[in-house]
């Protein structure tokens, strides 16, 4: 396993107008090493991801990205160097599947496009099956991997993902992390999962904890299993557990 460095940010800052909302975040993902990003509703999660490909813009700190400043990066100069983002929604309804992934592979030749959409087809054959449907008409677990689908048809070294389980059933995020751990194991993406699902966490190499917009763990994920107060204070907020003292049923 590689431990250079992939992206990293150091005392990141960034908000909204007047509104701060990430507080001097130090970040380093780690090539070819699964990065989960965990924080609950409104922790800043979704803000960090969208400073990292260019959607924010930095307040203070730093940014690199394979050891080169990209701060002051475009989202299209960072995505033609080998950044990829999913966002929480990530498809147009309106399109069918086929020009979903189409949209994205805007500038590459006809035979590249081609030999892309064989292989996005090769890897979800269930998306071969609907290329002609609507993505509206997709069930919330297709739309999720059709959205994942479009984040690998550039070929990225750093995948960024917002939230993977939103909005699915229990039995599509089940569907949803094997699908990624296929991606790992296939090679030559990094991945960032931003996410508050523990369920996720089993794709995890590395876990950072952002709370009220500050990192309040960052580790591998057996510190992060072993840490039984850290473990604690993340489930406490995103997936409460009946009391100990609350009465057996008999
Ligand atoms: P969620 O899981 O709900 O998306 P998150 O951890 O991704 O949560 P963010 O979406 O980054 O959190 O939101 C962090 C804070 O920034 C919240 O207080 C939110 O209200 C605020 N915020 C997010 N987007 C905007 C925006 N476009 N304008 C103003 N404030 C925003």
């Amino acid at each position: 396993m590689s431990d250079e460095i992939s992206l990293r940010a150091s005392g990141l800052s960034t908000g909204y107008g007047s509104l701060r909302v990430l507080w001097d975040v130090d970040l380093a993902v780690e090539q070819g090493r699964t990065t989960v990003l965990l924080g609950a509703n409104g922790a800043g999660k979704s803000t960090l991801l969208k400073a990292l490909i260019g959607l924010r813009p930095l307040w203070a700190g730093t940014l690199t990205y394979e050891d080169q400043s990209i701060a002051g990066w475009s989202p299209e100069r960072r995505i033609a160097a080998g950044m990829s983002y999913v966002s929480e929604t990530g498809i147009f309804a309106g399109l069918s599947v086929e020009d979903n992934l189409r949209v994205v592979a805007t500038g590459m030749s006809g035979a590249t496009l081609r030999q892309r959409l064989e292989r996005t087809y090769e890897q979800f054959p269930l998306l071969a099956s609907r290329r002609r449907e609507s993505a509206g008409a997709l069930s919330g677990g297709q739309r999720k991997l059709l959205s994942l689908a479009k984040g690998l048809v550039r070929d990225p070294r750093l995948l960024l993902m917002d939230e993977p389980s939103a909005g699915l059933s229990p039995l599509a995020v089940g569907e949803m992390v094997d699908t990624l751990a296929q991606v790992v194991a296939q090679g030559g993406v990094t991945l960032l999962l931003a996410e508050q699902n523990a369920r996720v966490l089993e794709l995890a190499d590395v876990v950072t904890i952002i709370g009220g917009g500050r990192v309040t763990f960052a580790g591998p994920i057996e510190e992060f299993r072993s840490t039984a107060d850290v473990a604690e204070q993340f489930f406490g907020l995103a997936r409460p557990e009946p009391s100990a003292g609350a009465p057996e049923e008999t």
